[in-house]
């Protein structure tokens, strides 16, 4: 193989440079040439490509976002649309391509390697929703960035002696929520994966203050409802007044964590490596500390189960 392409697509996450990096720098080792698609699968269609060497990836292992930037493409989700991405990634002489992205990045880039392109998905989200791997570039940053802000509301929390209701991100689950509400020492965490009932969240709430407890913090994910409508049940329920907020995009940014730093750089140069073996719709994902790679079809019909038992510590914990 002689050259490839890669590019970040979907939401954003810390980490995706890092992993860039390793891409470019990985192929340059093996002797081969690689070109940067900008903006996602847009880029395929509109043929926005640049040529990376070893110094254009140089100075960017420690920034948030994505020097290629990142988008989403609806032409991408069309027979036409996808044929023309291929036809322009033939002309320029690729080989493979290589997808940094969540899930629906894996799906588009599956699509392309049904009409003939190599592929390796490489998984970049906060979300961590994506099977066979436990943990995806930018997860780690993103709890860590919700950990600092409850820390930072719930010293204004027990100044006042109040509780707060905030939302995180995560799509249609609760990785983040759970991960960032069992390390922040929250007192309830709302997820998806498991239905809740209000009146225990506010005999949580109750409970709490009764024994002198000076603040109370509340995770909901976005996937459930927003933390408006929680706060509002709450204080319908109870007349118990909590405060909202919605933590939003600052969950995005932010300089990629050493353990995301880490990841991106092994699984960036783990998916070079496999496009060099000769693999061809596979995602790299890491599974008790190791890199490992599964068929990208199946990774994508594979569920990824929430950890019941941290779920459950959490409860306990925050009594
Ligand atoms: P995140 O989880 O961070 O949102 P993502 O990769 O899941 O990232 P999506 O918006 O779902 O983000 O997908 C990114 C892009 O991938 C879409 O805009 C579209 O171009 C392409 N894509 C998604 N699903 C498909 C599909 N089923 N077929 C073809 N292309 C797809």
């Amino acid at each position: 193989m002689k050259k490839v392409a890669v590019l970040t697509s979907g939401g954003d996450a810390p980490g995706m440079n890092a992993a860039l990096r390793a891409v470019v720098r990985t192929s340059i080792y093996h002797g081969m040439e690689v070109m940067g698609v900008r903006r996602g699968y847009s880029g395929l269609l509109n043929c926005d490509f640049v040529p990376l060497d070893i110094s254009s990836v140089a100075d960017i292992i420690q920034r948030g976002g994505t020097i290629l930037h990142t988008a989403r493409c609806d032409e991408f989700f069309v027979p036409e649309g996808r044929a023309l991405a291929f036809t322009h990634l033939r002309e320029a002489g690729v080989e493979g391509l290589i997808v940094i992205g969540g899930d629906g990045t894996f799906r588009g880039a599956l699509e392309l390697e049904k009409i003939g392109m190599n592929v390796i998905g490489i998984p970049g989200t906060i979300d961590n929703d994506i099977p066979c791997t436990e943990r995806t570039i930018g997860f780690d940053t993103a709890v860590n960035t919700v950990v600092d802000a409850i820390n930072k509301i719930r010293d204004t929390a027990t100044s006042h002696e109040r509780a707060f209701v905030i939302e995180v991100m995560g799509r249609r689950s609760g990785f983040i929520a759970l991960a960032a509400g069992l390390a922040g020492g929250a007192e309830s965490i709302i997820i998806p994966e498991k239905p809740f009932d209000i009146h225990e969240i506010v005999a949580t709430l109750k409970r709490g203050q009764e024994r002198g407890k000076q603040h109370n913090i509340i995770i909901v994910a976005e996937g459930v409802s927003g933390a408006y409508e929680i706060s509002k049940k709450i204080l319908d329920i109870s007349r118990l007044d909590t405060r909202v907020i919605v933590l939003g995009h600052i969950q995005r940014g932010g300089s990629p964590s050493a353990g995301d730093r880490i990841l991106a750089s092994k699984m960036g140069s783990a998916a070079v490596q496999l496009l060099l073996k000769g693999f061809r719709k596979r995602m790299v994902g890491i599974v008790g500390d190791e890199i490992k790679d599964f068929d990208l079809e199946w990774a994508l019909s594979q569920s990824k189960e929430i950890n019941m038992e941290d779920y459950i510590l959490s409860g306990i914990l925050a009594m």
